[in-house]
């Protein structure tokens, strides 16, 4: 039997497997937050495993890696379809950059999660033309926990969900290129000017680090 744990928060489920969401637009924290999840379970002694796809070829070719420096070890896979024979006893199974991982992912991780698993998942929401990136619109409505986390526009400050393309070049994801975008508000973005706002991709000063 399926027991619920009440909390404040809502319900928690208990017994049974889900699928989790993180979406958002470049510079939004998905992958910190991915890694963040996955520590945090890591902490309870459950046992996890971390997939990302073959062409993300940033940091280190057999980790998962943020922006901000965070790194968590990690399988590379071409296709969801590799995954479940990968998983073995991990009770989390957490994967980044969904949006590379093709049509399958949906089945994969219902499975997964049908198999009792705690099923995390980061990606791209939308494209730097503002599509929605498949497979992650279709992930997000089997997901029982969807965050959409926003990034702040680089040109106004305000909050941005869109990537905007600072280089003109056709490919749908430029991978590994962080510098090939920035994050802007809905006001701000506008795909068809390549013009960077930002002079380089740096981080703002932090005074406690001033000599
Ligand atoms: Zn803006």
């Amino acid at each position: 039997m399926t027991q619920v744990v009440v909390t404040a928060g809502g319900l928690v489920p208990a017994g049974i497997g889900w699928i989790e969401v993180i979406v958002g637009c470049m510079f939004s924290g998905k992958t910190e937050e991915l890694i963040r999840r996955v520590r945090r379970a890591q902490y309870a002694r459950q046992a996890v495993v971390v997939f990302k796809p073959g062409i993300d070829k940033r940091y280190s070719e057999d980790s998962l890696g943020s922006h901000s420096g965070l790194r968590l070890r990690s399988f590379q896979v071409e296709t969801a379809a590799e995954i479940p024979a990968l998983v073995g006893d991990a009770q989390v199974v957490g994967i980044d950059e969904g949006q590379f991982l093709g049509g399958d992912l949906v089945a994969v991780c219902e499975r997964l999660a049908n198999e009792g698993r705690r099923v995390i998942v980061a990606g791209l929401d939308q494209d730097y033309l503002g599509r929605p990136f498949e497979p992650m619109p279709q992930l997000l409505a089997v997901a029982e926990y969807i965050t959409k986390n926003l990034a702040i526009c680089m040109v106004c400050g305000n909050p941005a969900d869109r990537s905007q393309r600072v280089v003109n070049r056709d490919a749908r994801f430029l991978v590994g290129e962080a510098d090939a975008y920035e994050a802007r508000c809905r006001r701000c973005w506008d795909p068809d000017n390549f013009e960077p706002r930002q002079e380089q991709l740096g981080l703002g000063r932090n005074l406690s680090e001033d000599e």
